[in-house]
């Protein structure tokens, strides 16, 4: 299958480099392989290829910091939102930069990730992991404060059949805010779906990725889709 061997080169390219931690643009590669739909995502090393890659994509766009040694973007304001002008793209790159050094002044810092900006729209997480007894497991949530603040998350072993990542969905408590309350319309409950049956089965085929984490997933309203927005694989400790 194309997309099997598509991530097992991707996957053994990381290696190869001595690394088990993926980069968001690494990882967006990997779901974009697997058919999970994700952001467009270019690496800038400098503020001109920042410029450069941003006219590529169309304004506006959004830029976050490329770091081995930083998991959490916004933490180091390593992540700006809704640039829409050369002028605003090669001062962000300094400023991501800037912040990032001052927040941790030994990481080692790639450059700066330029990436499609999406419309905002409800919110949730997609992880695996692999149980040491039974494998790949999937949990979904909904994303920002909600999964942090209430831990409304769900799980299921890998591979999901449809029916049981529409379970894993309405059985959160905060699933009336995707299934849509007083006329709102319902969340694309489909889409999501699909993502979380795809993730099982990038678990399940591959269980030197330990650990996946999808957060957020945009999630537009029935029948316009959802788009992974954040990403982040680690691979197993030795192959
Ligand atoms: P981190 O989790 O490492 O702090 P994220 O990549 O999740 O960084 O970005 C932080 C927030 O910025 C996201 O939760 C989302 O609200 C917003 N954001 C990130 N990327 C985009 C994008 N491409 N389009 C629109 N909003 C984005
Ligand atoms: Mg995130």
């Amino acid at each position: 299958m194309a997309a099997h061997k598509k991530v097992a080169e991707i996957l053994s390219s990381i290696r190869e480099q001595g690394r088990r931690k993926l980069l968001e643009h690494e990882s967006k590669q990997v779901l974009a392989a697997w058919g999970i739909p994700t952001t467009r995502v270019e690496l800038a090393r400098d503020a001109a290829e920042a410029v450069r890659a941003a006219r590529e994509l169309k304004y506006p766009v959004v830029m976050k910091i490329s770091s081995p040694d930083i998991i959490h973007k916004s933490d180091a304001g390593g992540v700006k939102v809704g640039l829409s002008s050369e002028l605003e793209v090669h001062q962000a790159f300094k400023e991501i930069v800037d912040s990032a050094r001052a927040y941790r002044p030994n990481a080692k810092i790639l450059g700066v990730t330029v990436q499609e900006y999406v419309p905002h729209a409800r919110e949730v997480i997609v992880g695996t992991l692999q149980d040491p007894t039974f494998g790949a497991t999937v949990m979904f949530g909904l994303g920002g404060v909600w999964v942090e603040a209430l831990k409304d998350v769900s799980f299921r072993l890998a591979p999901l059949t449809a029916d049981d990542a529409r379970e894993m969905i309405s059985e959160i408590k905060g699933y009336p805010i995707l299934a849509g309350v007083r006329g709102e319309p319902e969340a694309d409950i489909d889409a999501i779906v699909d993502i979380l049956q795809k993730a099982g089965q990038l678990a399940h085929e591959f269980p030197e990725i330990v650990e996946m984490d999808i957060n957020p997933i945009f999630v537009f309203d029935r029948g316009k889709g959802a788009i992974a927005i954040d990403a982040r694989i680690i691979l197993k400790e030795r192959a």
